[in-house]
């Protein structure tokens, strides 16, 4: 059997050799999911309403901001400028200002913040998508920013984002086990995509031996044979035929366009 941590990382489309070394979390326990089954209409009476589509949007552009570096902006590598010698004879020398890009320092060229940044945030995000309802008109008028935010995180690289979340995706799904309604996040590739009693699920292999079904995801982009970052509140926790799943609800699945 390979080490646990080669397992868990060995999604081949995402396996760069730099990448393969899973991040420790950094710090805190990731952030509690609302109620998902909170009531969802705001009583006068009610000192604390349901998550509305404006905190969702909040939370979105908070995954954003937060989760990408702001050293490099998410490239990985930070702009430098300095003077060279450009020649200049006996008794001057001319120099020229140059511009350059070295690797960021503050992400060490990875894009992200720290792990505990991104899963916190990310999670954060995934309760507050799953506590809202469809049905509500603003979110129709809003879900292409929070669409646009989470693209933003992901735009940055899937292998970088498996670096950040790995370690705490195994050890909640292998160690402690997560909790039923907590959100989770995790990186893979879509094995399936279909529709079951008209709410679309997708599979995704998360390692050698775990699988996400993502179900009734809020937002999806993606189709089945991309790689995504996926996230969504624990519904169930299986073995089937070998296969270990997570079951995810009321989530989201987003794809890069960028080749890694
Ligand atoms: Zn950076």
């Amino acid at each position: 059997m390979q080490s646990a941590n080669r397992a868990w990382s060995g999604l081949a489309a995402l396996a760069v050799a730099a990448s393969l070394s899973v991040a420790t979390v950094d710090d805190d326990k990731p952030a509690q999911a609302p109620k998902p089954d909170a009531e969802q209409q705001p009583k006068a009476e009610k000192p604390k309403p349901a998550t509305t589509v404006q905190q969702v949007v909040i939370a979105a552009k908070q995954f954003a901001s937060g989760a990408v570096c702001d050293g490099c902006s998410g490239t990985g590598r930070a702009p430098r400028e300095g003077r060279r010698d450009n020649g200049g004879g006996s008794n001057m020398t001319l120099q020229k200002e140059v511009h350059y890009k070295v690797e960021c320092t503050a992400c060490k060229g990875v894009g992200l913040r720290g792990s505990g940044p991104v899963w916190n945030l990310g999670t954060k995000l995934v309760g507050a998508l799953a506590s809202i309802s469809t049905t509500d008109p603003k979110w129709g008028d809003n879900i292409e920013k929070v669409r646009a935010s989470i693209a933003e995180v992901a735009a940055v690289g899937l292998s970088a984002l498996q670096r950040r979340i790995a370690g705490t995706v195994e050890t909640k799904l292998t160690s402690i086990k997560p909790e039923m309604n907590e959100p989770l996040l995790c990186v893979g590739l879509i094995a399936d995509d279909n529709i079951k009693e008209g709410d679309r699920r997708l599979w995704i292999e998360l390692s050698s031996s775990w699988y996400a079904v993502i179900e009734r995801p809020r937002i999806t982009d993606g189709f089945e044979g991309k790689a995504a970052l996926a996230g969504g509140i624990v519904r169930r926790i299986e073995d089937r035929n070998g296969r270990k799943l997570v079951e995810l609800h009321d989530g989201f699945v987003m794809t890069t366009k960028v080749q890694e």
